[in-house]
């Protein structure tokens, strides 16, 4: 049995929704059970309630409630044309409902001026909760035995809100009595990815684009042969096709390479999934004959020397350096300690005798952070900064590939490059200015 995740484009309107059904049946006719499917929000409606929540905590409350009249109006709409007679019933109530409690919490903001990550979490779920209703509906209608599953009965996460983390054994205890119960009844369990709860019930998200975690975690607690992540490309492609006009498709990918590729956005895998060996395939709902990306723990050997491209914007590299650093012990704990104490996640650190540089995303705590750091250093913050990373199982074997990577960026200013122990991944840090070019010379180098 398969896991089939479907994101915000494949579930963005009606005929989205059809092409959807269609691929569930498919899997359904060939596996003879199952699928488990995982909604993202239809397309926009988590920044859209997301801005909502803004709007009505900065006091704009006309802005917010008329923005959530649209977002119901769509939901109604794909109802009716989806699933007319429950629309015109518990379909119908259940979305009424949905929209009128957001109402109530609109207006709730609006008085008190402040939107708490716990009630962001609550408004950010409704995209889910609702798409995996009308899903649900939708593929009953279509006569497939489906049952819709409450997310937030099925994801046990912590209490860090809007970017909640899974704890392994009570979700997979929830799993096994939602998802795999429904499966074993012979029905298409539906949920929404995204969304979890607290042991105590609290509404929580995993983080944006965390629908694919949803998925990987529901393969991983139901032990499925294999998980889809449905999406609006062809599959894993050389680079970002935002960034690189022509990118070719990566066939294969191993899963030491994806997670490499990982925390540049898709995080389609989850470490029992990896345990478990669980192939990982990336899917076009638009084509669903295509065949796709396949991640595996050993893939067949790649015909290029290197596998994909990935970058980053907005990076923020902090330099911290220190005389005392010079042949003393403890000066890096001390270091990581400043990024711990405020939950700061750094992503690429470079080391030379006397200056540590790290970079960073989340900008959240940068000055409190800057300010401990300069306690027992001097400190310097570059913005405007980005990560460009050349990933390939290939790197490990070949060293000629890493020198010629940065034989191609020679007239680019690198202003860190790092290339960890398992030597999949060569990262470089340079100028936000610079990295379309860069970009540009490594694809053509290496993909065309
Ligand atoms: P979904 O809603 O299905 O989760 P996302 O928008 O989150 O889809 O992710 C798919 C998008 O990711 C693609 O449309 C593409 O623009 C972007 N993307 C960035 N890098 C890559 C890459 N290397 N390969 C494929 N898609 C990529
Ligand atoms: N709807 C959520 C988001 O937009 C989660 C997801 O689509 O993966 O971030
Ligand atoms: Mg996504």
């Amino acid at each position: 049995m398969v896991v089939q995740k479907f994101g915000g484009t494949s579930v963005a309107d009606p005929e989205a929704i059809q092409r959807l059904i269609h691929i569930v049946q498919t899997a359904r006719s060939r596996d003879g059970r199952g699928p488990a499917v995982v909604v993202s929000a239809m397309s926009g409606v988590t920044d859209a309630l997301l801005g909502i929540a803004a709007a009505a905590g900065g006091g704009r409350l006309e802005d917010a409630l008329t923005r959530l009249d649209q977002l119901r109006e769509r939901h109604v709409a794909a109802a009716r044309s989806l699933a007319p007679e429950q629309a015109k019933g518990v379909l119908g109530r259940q979305i009424d409902e949905q929209f009128d409690d957001l109402v109530a919490l609109a207006r709730a903001l609006a008085v008190l001026r402040e939107v708490s990550p716990r009630t962001l979490d609550v408004v950010a779920s409704a995209g889910e909760i609702l798409s995996s209703r009308i899903v649900a509906a939708a593929l009953a209608d279509a006569g497939v035995h489906s049952e819709w599953v409450d997310a937030r009965r099925a994801i046990i996460t912590n209490g860090d809100h809007t970017r909640a983390v899974p704890l392994a054994t009570e979700t997979e205890a929830a799993l096994r009595a939602s998802v795999l119960a429904a499966v074993d009844a012979g029905r298409v369990p539906v949920l929404g990815g995204f969304v979890g709860s607290t042991v105590d019930g609290h509404t929580t998200t995993l983080g944006r684009g965390g629908s694919d975690y949803s998925g990987a975690i529901v393969g991983a607690g139901i032990g499925a042969r294999e998980i889809q992540i449905w999406t609006d490309v062809d599959g894993m492609l050389t680079a970002d096709p935002r960034v690189i006009a022509a990118p070719r498709l990566v066939p294969h990918l191993s899963f030491a390479e994806a997670a490499e590729l990982a925390y540049f956005g898709a995080k389609v895998l989850h470490p029992s999934t990896v345990e478990r060996n669980i192939p990982v395939r990336i899917l076009n709902s638009r084509k669903a004959d295509g065949t796709g990306t396949t991640i595996t723990a050993e893939p067949p050997p790649a015909t290029t020397p290197l596998t994909a491209l990935a970058c980053k914007r907005d990076v923020t590299v902090i330099d911290i350096t220190s005389s005392r650093m010079l042949m003393a012990y403890g000066f890096l704990r001390r270091v990581f300690e400043v990024f711990e104490r405020y939950t700061t996640a750094v992503d690429v650190v470079t080391t030379s005798e006397v200056t540590v540089s790290v970079t960073v995303d989340d900008r959240r705590h940068l000055e409190p952070i800057v300010e401990e750091l300069s306690e027992f250093s001097q400190v310097s913050v570059d913005h405007e900064m980005a990560l460009l990373c050349a990933v390939g199982d290939r790197l490990r074997n070949e060293p000629a590939i890493a020198a010629r990577a940065v034989g191609v960026l020679e007239e680019v200013p690198l202003r860190m490059i790092s290339q960890a122990a398992s030597r999949r991944n060569i990262t470089v840090i340079l100028r936000q200015a610079d990295l379309l070019h860069a970009m540009n010379r490594l694809h053509e180098e290496f993909f065309s």
